[in-house]
């Protein structure tokens, strides 16, 4: 087993109490305490630069704004954590991606009028490569300025949309531009941008990821995905059952297996049920050679949060194949219920084990991000 990625400081603190004692725990502590004083200093340095501008002007405005928003005045973080383990496989072709306030809160309104969850908005992604890394890290480098851009309202910042149906066609929109960049000249842009890619040329479009995004709004979840990557709402409140916000695509659910034959091509079994006897699932970023069976289309969930939700589960198939929705939201909960600072980075960190222990046969990725009200 090999530690391959683990996202966020307070991750990489726990992981490595978890995995090798106090010691690596205390250089992990270090290492964050440097990299917050550096942050520190570095929005100094932005203030100072912000005071060279006429005052009063938009730039100054702006300036001011993201100097608050940076210093963390207008925006509490929202608490994550993440884990990505290589697990028993060679190649590590999962990417996690998690970017916090990735389009300017405060000028979060549509057509004038203050947006629904106009405050805090983050994005949390999980992409499973399949056949190279090269697709899944271009999504994970990409995907949250590809949304940004279509959320744009031209300006300095961002409209969320209010309506559902506006999310569904955004993420659409964000999915489609992802997957063209990926196929854009026959894969080369994506696999030599990619430090790990190892593809021959001629087999660059043989490739494709997983998606799994979650958009957190104050009070609100945007998920969309294409593949078996997951998503998963832990609801407290006395034994409430997990709410899936995702449904895996697999080539043998009815609807896309009709899909898939409707476009003029076949769901064969050979070791489970493949597009054409090749993919275990039915969409997907990149897999140029299995368009249009394979789609890149997204579905689109808009959940709203109750009192009681706790958190937020994304991970990859690495997770599900050994571990149920209740299991993960039993974990997470019993992370939570220890009430320490750092629970997500812990449950994130725990669940990768628990699949390790359970002779997941691949890679393992799980963000956990905090969904209380009171608590972020
Ligand atoms: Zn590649």
């Amino acid at each position: 087993m090999s530690m391959a990625q683990v996202c966020c400081d307070s991750a990489a603190a726990a992981v490595a109490a978890a995995v090798a004692g106090p010691e690596a725990e205390a250089r992990a502590r270090a290492r964050a305490e440097r990299r917050r004083r550096a942050g520190e200093a570095g929005r100094w340095k932005h203030a100072a630069a912000a005071a060279a501008v006429a005052p009063g002007s938009a730039e100054a405005v702006a300036a001011t704004r993201k100097r608050r928003v940076d210093a963390g005045e207008l925006l509490v973080a929202r608490k994550h954590g993440a884990a990505s383990v290589a697990g028993r496989r060679r190649e590590m072709e999962d990417a996690v991606s998690v970017r916090e306030a990735f389009v300017a809160p405060s000028a979060a309104v549509d057509e004038g009028r203050p947006a629904v969850g106009s405050g805090r908005c983050d994005f949390y992604g999980v992409f499973d490569g399949h056949g190279c890394s090269h697709v899944a890290e271009a999504c994970r480098d990409r995907m949250h300025d590809l949304l940004a851009e279509e959320l744009s309202t031209g300006g300095d910042g961002a409209a969320l949309p209010r309506e559902p149906a506006a999310w569904t066609e955004a993420m659409e929109r964000c999915f489609a531009r992802m997957d063209a960049e990926v196929a854009s000249a026959g894969g080369r842009a994506a696999a030599t941008a990619s430090a790990s890619c190892r593809c021959d040329a001629h087999k660059r479009d043989h490739v494709g990821s997983t998606a799994v995004v979650a958009v957190v709004e104050e009070r609100r979840v945007v998920v969309a995905h294409c593949g078996d990557s997951r998503a998963v709402l832990c609801r407290g409140g006395g034994g409430a059952a997990p709410v899936p916000l995702s449904s895996d695509h697999k080539p043998d659910r009815p609807d896309e297996q009709e899909r898939i034959e409707s476009a003029g091509g076949r769901v064969i079994f050979w070791e489970g049920a493949r597009v054409l006897g090749v993919l275990a699932m039915s969409r997907a970023i990149g897999d140029g050679y299995l368009k249009p069976y394979v789609s890149s289309v997204p579905e689109v969930t808009v959940t709203d949060l109750v009192e009681d939700d706790e958190c937020l589960i994304l991970a990859s198939d690495g997770l599900w194949d050994v571990v149920s929705n209740e299991a993960a939201c039993e974990v997470a909960r019993a992370c939570l219920r220890r009430g320490r600072e750092k629970w997500c980075a812990e449950a994130a960190a725990l669940l990768t084990k628990l699949a390790l222990a359970r002779r997941s046969a691949d890679n393992v990725s799980v963000v956990v991000v905090d969904l209380r009200r009171k608590n972020h």
